[in-house]
C-alpha cells in the first residue's frame, strides 16, 4: 500500500493547495499497530499524516454532513467502495449536495476484523504487521504469525462486490472493477436455508448478548438522524433495558430504518464489542429489496432509494 499511500498524500496536497477543497476527511494511524482513525486535513502540510491499509475500516462517510458549513468549499473524502457507495447513498436522499463533495475514490482490498486477527494471536499485543501476497503476518514482542489474509477479512470484505467507490472525482491509482455477481458466501447461503422460526431462533440467540451498547448505531454512516429512535422519552417508543424483547425491537427497527440504505460496509459489526452477526441480517435484508424492488443502494445517486419509491405493481402479499 505504500505507492497508494503516497499518492493519495500527494493528490491530497495538490487539491488543498489549488484550494479545490476545504478539507479532506482521511485516515491516520491509530493508537496501535491494527488501528488507524479518522482525520481532517486542512493544512497541506497535513497530508502526510494519512494512511491507507488493511486497518482504514471506519465508514468516513458519517463524517461528512458534520464536516461542511455552507460556503467553506467542497469537502474532499477517502472513499473505499462502501464509504463511496454510502456517500452516493446520501446524495440520493438529499443529505448532501453533490457538488458540495469530492470523491477521492481508493482501491480496496479489505479490511481487518480485530476479533478474527486478537483469536489468531490469543489476545496478544500485535505491534507491526505488513502483507505479503495473500498473506498478513503480525508480529509482537515474541511471536510472529503468518495468516491467510481471507481468514482475517472482515466478512463485508468476503462478499464485497464493489471495491471501488461507484462514483468518485479523483481516483488514486486505478479502480477495482466491480465483480460481476457476488461472491459466493457459505455463512450466508446456511442461513438461507434456515426457515423463518430457525432464523427467528438463530437472530434471538445473537441479540441475547446485546448490551445496547449502540456502538453499532453510532459505527453506521446510515444512522443519521439527529434523534434516534431509541433516545427518545417522549414518546417514549419502547424499553430501554436489555431484556430481550426491548433488544430485539431495536434491532428490528433499526434494520427496516436501514432497509434499502445499507450499503453492507460492515462497520456495525466491527464495532460491536460482543462479536454479534449484525452482517447476516442486515445481508438478508438488502437481497430481500433487491428481489422484490431491483434496488441496490449507493450505486446511483440519480435514482430514488427503494423505500421512497411506490409502483402499484410492487409485491403486496404480505398485506393481509
Ligand atoms: S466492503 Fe468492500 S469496499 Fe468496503 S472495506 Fe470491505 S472490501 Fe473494502
Ligand atoms: S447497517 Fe452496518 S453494514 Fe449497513 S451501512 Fe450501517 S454500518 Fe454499514
Ligand atoms: S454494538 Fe453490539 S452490543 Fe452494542 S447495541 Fe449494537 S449489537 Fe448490541
Amino acid at each position: 500500500m505504500a505507492d497508494v499511500e503516497q499518492v493519495l498524500r500527494e493528490t491530497v496536497r495538490k487539491l488543498l493547495q489549488e484550494q479545490k477543497v476545504c478539507r479532506v476527511i482521511g485516515y491516520a494511524r491509530g493508537s496501535s499497530a491494527l488501528r488507524s482513525t479518522p482525520v481532517f486535513i486542512e493544512d497541506e502540510k497535513d497530508a502526510d499524516s494519512l494512511v491507507f491499509d488493511i486497518t482504514c475500516g471506519n465508514n468516513l462517510t458519517q463524517y461528512l454532513k458534520k464536516c461542511g458549513k455552507a460556503g467553506d468549499g467542497r469537502v474532499g473524502i477517502v472513499a473505499k467502495g462502501c464509504d463511496g457507495r454510502a456517500v452516493v447513498q446520501y446524495i440520493a436522499e438529499g443529505q448532501v449536495k453533490r457538488e458540495g463533495i469530492l470523491i477521492i475514490g481508493i482501491p480496496c482490498e479489505g479490511v481487518l476484523d480485530h476479533r478474527k486477527a486478537c483469536d489468531k494471536t490469543q489476545g496478544r499485543e500485535v505491534s507491526e504487521y505488513r502483507i505479503e501476497g495473500e498473506k498478513v503476518v503480525l508480529k509482537g514482542k515474541d511471536f510472529e504469525v503468518s495468516l491467510d489474509k481471507f481468514d482475517v477479512l472482515s466478512d463485508s470484505c468476503r462478499r464485497c462486490r464493489y471495491p471501488s467507490p461507484p462514483v468518485h472525482d479523483v481516483f488514486i491509482t486505478e479502480p477495482k472493477e466491480a465483480a460481476s455477481q457476488e461472491p459466493e458466501c457459505k455463512e450466508f447461503d446456511e442461513f438461507e436455508k434456515l426457515d423463518a422460526s430457525e432464523r427467528w431462533a438463530f437472530f434471538e440467540n445473537e441479540f441475547s448478548k446485546c448490551i445496547r451498547c449502540y456502538a453499532c448505531r453510532n459505527a453506521c454512516p446510515m444512522c443519521y438522524c439527529e434523534e434516534c429512535f431509541v433516545d427518545q422519552s417522549n414518546p417514549q417508543w419502547f424499553g430501554k433495558s436489555t431484556d430481550l424483547s426491548d433488544t430485539m425491537i431495536f434491532h428490528i427497527v433499526r434494520v427496516l430504518h436501514t432497509a434499502g440504505r445499507c450499503v453492507d460496509c460492515g462497520a456495525c459489526e466491527r464495532a460491536c464489542p460482543l462479536g454479534i452477526n449484525l452482517g447476516l441480517l442486515n445481508k438478508k435484508v438488502e437481497k430481500e429489496i433487491q428481489e422484490r424492488f431491483g434496488y441496490t443502494s449507493g450505486l446511483d445517486p440519480d435514482e430514488t432509494p427503494a423505500m421512497a419509491a411506490f409502483d402499484e405493481e410492487d409485491k403486496q402479499e404480505f398485506i393481509l
